[in-house]
């Protein structure tokens, strides 16, 4: 059997005031922002920490620190590409990703087939191999307050 592998990623960013957010690269009108790293697109932030450590390449915030100024305000779609090519490198494809929003606001079923297409075309991946979910907190925790939203992925590469 050729080799397959598994990876998941997990990012969490802050929410403050502000009137759009980018999630899985689409622009969505909303009362709040997300602040952190580069244009702090959570849902591409767990993704290619997903594609990385299914590569055994460790984080984003190794191949980009948040520390580094030139990152900032940056479209994310940058990191996703970086481990996209560390995938092609290694003689991997993707298999299939599944992506689990964790937040209140916004409604991501709204979105989803955005995303979906926008994952899909920077991938090079057939839509039906990717998964947007969501799911709320009841209310519980940082995402239940709406301080933060959170995304789990996880992502199954084989060998070429
Ligand atoms: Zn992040």
């Amino acid at each position: 059997m050729k080799e397959i592998r598994v990876g998941n990623g997990f990012d969490v960013h802050k929410l403050s005031v502000g009137k759009k957010i980018k999630l899985c690269g689409v622009e969505i009108k909303n009362n709040k922002k997300l602040i952190g790293h580069s244009d702090a697109d959570v849902g591409l932030h767990s993704l290619t920490d997903a594609i990385l450590g299914a590569l055994g390449k460790g984080d984003i915030g190794i191949w980009f620190p948040p520390s580094q100024k030139k990152w900032k305000n940056v479209d994310s779609a940058i990191f996703l590409k970086k481990s996209l090519q560390l995938l092609k490198k290694n003689n991997f494809l993707i298999s299939n990703i599944d992506l689990t929003f964790i937040c209140e606001k916004p409604k991501i079923s709204e979105f989803r087939s955005s995303m979906i297409k926008k994952i899909s075309k920077i991938c090079n991946l057939d839509v039906r191999k990717i998964n947007i979910k969501a799911t709320t907190s009841e209310k519980l925790g940082y995402t239940g307050r709406e301080e933060g939203i959170a995304v789990f992925t996880t992502v199954l590469i084989y060998k070429k």
